[in-house]
């Protein structure tokens, strides 16, 4: 079927920014102080991604230990969230309706203009320039038109529209499993340990109440007055780019809860015996989804190398998660040798983020940040998290600002490019 009509060019912008999760928000916020005029689309109706449909309940270390890697917006949105939680600690639990407000009040006073339930379902190009992108809401379909497009959707859906090149999961195209997140009431502090909680998964799993002997069991993350947000239940062979393979895993996700809530009641008890589901979120929780082909694909063995840049853009330190592909018991050893000992750095160690890794090979006038950003699989498994892409969507944001005369990326002088993002913060030891 071919499709044709003419429709409205309703905004024009220096930087057009698809998405407003962690990476895009930062992204949109760095192209706005930069001095650039951005507009920013984005599905949901709330700014943050997972960290707030999502229902994520956590955020992971901003630091290394000793020194603040996501500094600069990110630092800036984690100072004004949380209060009562240590900066320099592991987790920080989100409430998401705080957080949620304090993504309102950056992007808008940094003048960005913005739609929520607004979608990038198609973009326009003319041969490696990307000219405008369709988007669909409520009062139909319009286009706009931009010098610089930042793509944040985590899953790469505009540069996938564009038919710029991206990679998907493994050899087999396999990703890891997402998690549908939850928020549930009347949970007393547990006092067993964060990722002890599966610690009786084997005998529910004989016993019939959990359809799967899942041993990865990430848990609860206790927040305060007996809420706990849920990070339980992996979804596997899920094609987070397939509307049926989503639909079916929201399905799967919310049966979960019922396996679950027994689960912590009846076998783990400690606190939870009184639990009750407020809700599920009203998104899956996507690990991991396309990762766009980049100049530099940042990979496994800058992780071990502790890599240095020449046009590095930040330092991150996240160990490389990985979740159990399958229920096999040597995976779920594989998953723990990673996470805790193989993939794990010590106090103050960390690694380079370069330019490259943020402009797709396929577009001369286009960005990326966030979880869909230039990595192999392993390494996307340790940016991914959101301190990652608040470092990597500042970055894409500053550079969009200074390419906005052309739409010029890779005509960026990494002088100037490491100068704003100085100015707005940025962790850049090795300048
Ligand atoms: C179950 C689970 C647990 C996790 N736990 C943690 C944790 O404890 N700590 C931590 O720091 N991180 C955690 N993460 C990882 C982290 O939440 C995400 O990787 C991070 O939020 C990604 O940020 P992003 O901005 O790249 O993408 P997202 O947060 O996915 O944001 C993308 C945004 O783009 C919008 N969008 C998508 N497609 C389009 C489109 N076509 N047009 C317009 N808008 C679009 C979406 O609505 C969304 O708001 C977890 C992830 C999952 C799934």
């Amino acid at each position: 079927m071919i499709y044709n009509r003419e429709i409205k060019e309703k905004y024009e912008a220096d930087v057009f920014v698809a998405g407003g999760g962690a990476a895009g928000v930062a992204a949109a916020v760095a192209a706005a102080r930069g001095g650039a005029d951005v507009f920013l689309a984005e599905s949901a109706g709330a700014f943050g991604g997972l960290g707030t449909t999502g229902m994520v309940p956590a955020f992971a270390p901003f630091d290394d230990g000793v020194n603040t890697l996501a500094s600069g917006i990110g630092m800036e949105i984690r100072r004004n969230v949380s209060k009562h939680v240590p900066l320099k600690t592991y987790w920080t639990s989100i409430d998401a309706e705080e957080l949620k407000r304090e993504y309102d009040r950056i992007v808008t006073e940094a003048g960005v203009r913005f739609s929520f339930f607004t979608t990038v379902y198609d973009v326009v190009t003319d041969g490696r320039r990307i000219e405008s992108v369709i988007l669909g809401s409520k009062s139909g379909l319009f286009s706009v038109k931009a010098k610089v497009f930042i793509d944040c959707t985590g899953d790469g859906d505009l540069i996938a529209f564009a038919g710029g090149e991206f990679l998907m999961g493994d050899e087999n195209g396999t990703v890891m499993p997402s998690t549908l997140c939850s928020v549930w009431a009347n949970i007393e502090k547990p006092r067993i340990l964060p990722g002890k909680e599966n610690r009786f998964i084997e005998k529910a799993y004989a016993d019939g109440v959990l359809k799967y002997e899942d041993r990865h069991l990430p848990g609860f993350f206790h927040r305060e007055e007996g809420i706990g947000g849920g990070n339980i239940g992996h979804v596997f062979d899920v094609d987070p780019t397939d509307e049926t393979s989503l639909t079916k895993a929201m399905l799967r996700g919310r049966e979960y809860m019922l396996e679950y809530e027994r689960y912590y009641k009846e076998y783990l008890k400690d606190g939870f015996e009184n639990m009750t589901l407020v809700s599920t979120a009203p998104v899956l929780g996507v690990r991991e989804s396309r990762r766009i082909k980049c100049d530099y694909m940042l990979s496994v063995d800058d992780f071990v190398s502790r890599a240095v840049f020449d046009d590095e853009i930040g330092r991150y330190c996240y160990p490389i998660d990985i979740h159990v592909k399958n229920t096999d018991e040597t995976e779920y050893r594989r998953f723990e040798e990673e996470y805790t000992k193989n993939y794990k750095y010590k106090k103050g160690e960390s690694y380079g983020i370069p330019y490259r890794s943020l402009i797709p090979v396929s577009f001369d006038n286009a960005l990326t940040a966030g979880r869909c950003m230039g990595t192999d699989q392993k390494m996307q498994a340790s940016i991914r998290v959101m301190p990652g892409c608040f470092i990597t969507g500042q970055a894409a944001g500053a550079a969009a600002a200074l390419a906005r005369g052309d739409g010029a990326v890779r005509g960026v002088s990494y002088t100037d490019l490491s100068k704003a993002l100085t100015e707005l913060g940025a962790y850049l030891p090795n300048l």
